[in-house]
């Protein structure tokens, strides 16, 4: 994979340099950490779904014969530098950063890391967390830089649930997935404690939606969706 980060001309939108190499290679680890580690999966209640070790790994990937390119990348354009998740303007689905900016599409996972829009992050509406989406071979990822004391060790799990989706992964909880082992069930926990009953209910399904998301099982999905 190769990571984008995308920034304003002024470059005051986003990681940069030292800090941000220093947080893509951070990231890789911590992805990495969970991949390898795999939990086991918490639902359904008192399962014996077998824990079996996951097969793949996150790598960078810089051009080939390019020694100094580690596959990570700084962009500046203030047109395209912006995710908008929800709302009239919202634009996750956008694929025009992907088509300015990717490199080695055909055979590298491409990673956008992209500011929130500064008039999201101003709106008392929206909420500018760690988010992301999932578009052909390529994810786009927000949140890192609003939230100054979110680390790479808080975007891993957003960061694995979109590279789930690109190896055709669906949602768990809301239809048929196609995986016997992750059961249906309401997502309205997102953490143990939100409220009575959580810490029984919650997901650690790293294609759910919560706090935690770091069990992969073994059933093989057929269906797909991207968000
Ligand atoms: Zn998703």
């Amino acid at each position: 994979m190769n990571v984008h980060w995308m920034n304003s001309s002024d470059s005051l939108s986003n990681y940069k340099g030292e800090e941000a190499v220093k947080f893509t290679k951070g990231l890789m680890h911590a992805v990495n950490y969970d991949l390898a580690k795999n939990a086991k999966m918490l639902l359904p209640r008192r399962n014996t779904t077998p824990l079996i070790p996951t097969q793949y790994r996150m790598v960078l990937a810089g051009r080939p014969g390019d020694a100094g390119d580690e596959g990570i990348y700084f962009h500046y354009d203030d047109e395209l530098c912006y995710y908008v998740h929800k709302g009239k303007n919202a634009n996750l689905f956008d694929r025009k950063v992907i088509q300015r900016y990717g490199i080695q599409l055909d055979t590298v996972l491409n990673i956008f890391i992209m500011p929130h829009h500064p008039d999201s992050v101003v709106s008392t509406t929206y909420q500018p967390g760690g988010v992301g989406v999932a578009l052909g071979a390529a994810v786009k990822i927000a949140g890192p830089y609003e939230n100054p004391k979110m680390t790479f060790w808080d975007i891993r799990g957003v960061f694995n649930h979109e590279i789930g989706h690109i190896y055709s992964l669906s949602h768990t909880w809301a239809y048929n997935d196609g995986c016997d082992d992750t059961p249906l069930h309401p997502q309205d926990c997102f953490g143990p404690n939100d409220r009575p009953g959580c810490d029984t209910l919650m997901s650690n399904n790293f294609i759910d939606y919560s706090a935690v998301q770091n069990a992969w099982t073994p059933v093989r999905s057929a269906k797909s969706t991207s968000e």
